[in-house]
């Protein structure tokens, strides 16, 4: 038998902070409980109709059953800059500034690979997706949080970075609208971000999984909007949350095209694309009417008014998110993030994500998903209500 050792970078792995509540819910479960788990970031929704229906005709295609290209079938790079123009006014070039990705995280995981090592620092945004500093730190960088403050509309502070580490900073992650706050940037921030890149030489990766998930109409902005924006970053989009399509595994880059190139080389080097048919029900997706989409968003509006309007009236503090699927609460008092969501799994059946799961400035918060019917959100509200 040989001895398995893991890796330098596998060891330097964040802890794991869920383990506690996975063992709580596992035990609730087994008790019979009837959990309402509102900790998935997964749509209950189903794909609409129309993609499923691409992918069949799609992949009865011989000529999609072999290895795609690698930076994704030019129709597809075609409808995304497409798309891009309709929803955005931003024009893209399919041929260079537009990439196929695996899913979002697959890119967003890869970048540093091809920008940094070690010395180098990654800026990223804090309570935040966990794949930014794990990206970071499978290149041998260092990752660097910027925290996100309620005190300051969870927007980064960047003249707040030491000096050194700007010296050393080569990426930047931001996200918005934003996981877990649900907080979206305006243009003002935006415009900060393409100043302080261009100054400190700074490539910026946006992350805009959650740009269609709008409430009271208000679309929220793609950073490729900025003057100057795409001389210093790109963005990352996915087709996972806009169109309920998590299992598909289908996202993009988009935007500077030297950045493209760079993110590019390693996946020709890691990777073979994504199954043709499936970029091609991504070609449906991308043209999907508008009606469709405000269908998904009434869906999630009504849950966030149903789950904002009951939390508030049971006392809790939370911040009325203007997009993305989560509902971002203080703790009350006498608990922190931990031992509130252990509370609710047992005294309210109710499963939440403590928020410093997402970095330390997370603690003190819990977020809840709206990826439960109407109903239930409402019997959730009922049961917290209880249990306080
Ligand atoms: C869900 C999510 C993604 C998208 O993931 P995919 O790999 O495209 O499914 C990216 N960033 C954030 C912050 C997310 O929550």
């Amino acid at each position: 038998m040989i001895k398995v050792e893991y890796a330098e970078r596998l060891r330097h792995l964040p802890p794991y902070l869920f383990a506690e509540i996975d063992r709580l819910k596992r035990e609730e479960v087994k008790k019979g409980a009837d959990l309402i788990d509102l900790s998935i970031g997964d749509p209950d929704l189903p794909t609409p109709k129309h993609i499923v229906e691409s992918l069949k005709r799609a992949s009865e295609k011989p000529e999609h059953h072999r290895y795609p290209s690698y930076e994704g079938m030019l129709s597809f790079r075609q409808a995304v800059a497409g798309w891009y123009n309709r929803r955005f006014g931003v024009h893209l070039d399919p041929l260079t500034e537009v990439l196929s990705l695996i899913g979002s995280k697959e890119g967003i995981g890869h970048i540093p690979l091809a920008f940094t090592g070690p010395g180098d620092v990654v800026l990223y945004t804090s309570p935040g997706y966990p794949v930014y500093p794990v990206g970071a730190l499978f290149a041998g960088a260092e990752g660097y949080p910027l925290p996100l403050l309620e005190s300051n509309n969870f927007l980064p502070e960047l003249a707040s970075i030491p000096e050194d580490v700007l010296k050393r900073a080569r990426l930047l992650f931001i996200n918005y609208p934003n996981n877990p706050t649900g907080a979206t940037a305006d243009e003002d921030f935006f415009k900060k971000v393409v100043e302080f890149a261009g100054r400190h030489n700074i490539i910026v990766c946006h992350d805009a999984a959650y740009s269609e998930i709008y409430y009271d109409g208000k679309k929220p902005a793609s950073f490729l909007q900025t003057p100057g924006a795409k001389d210093v970053g790109i963005e990352f989009h996915s087709l996972s949350k806009t169109y309920n399509m998590t299992g598909w595994r289908l996202g993009f880059a988009v935007g500077h095209r030297g950045v493209i190139a760079g993110l590019g080389k390693i996946k020709t080097n890691l990777d073979s694309g994504v199954f043709q048919a499936v970029q091609e029900a991504g070609i449906s997706a991308l043209n999907t009417e508008d009606a469709d989409l405000s269908g998904i968003r009434q869906t999630y509006q009504q849950r966030r008014d149903a789950l904002y309007t009951g939390l508030t009236e049971q006392g809790i503090h939370v911040i009325k998110p203007e997009a993305a699927f989560y509902l971002w609460a203080r703790c009350p008092k006498g608990f922190d993030s931990r031992s509130f969501a252990s509370h609710l799994l047992e005294k309210a059946a109710v499963v939440a994500t403590p928020g410093v799961g997402f970095g330390q400035p997370g603690e003190g918060y819990i977020r809840f998903a709206l990826t439960v019917p109407v109903e239930r959100i409402g019997e959730a509200v009922r049961r917290i209500g209880k249990s306080l």
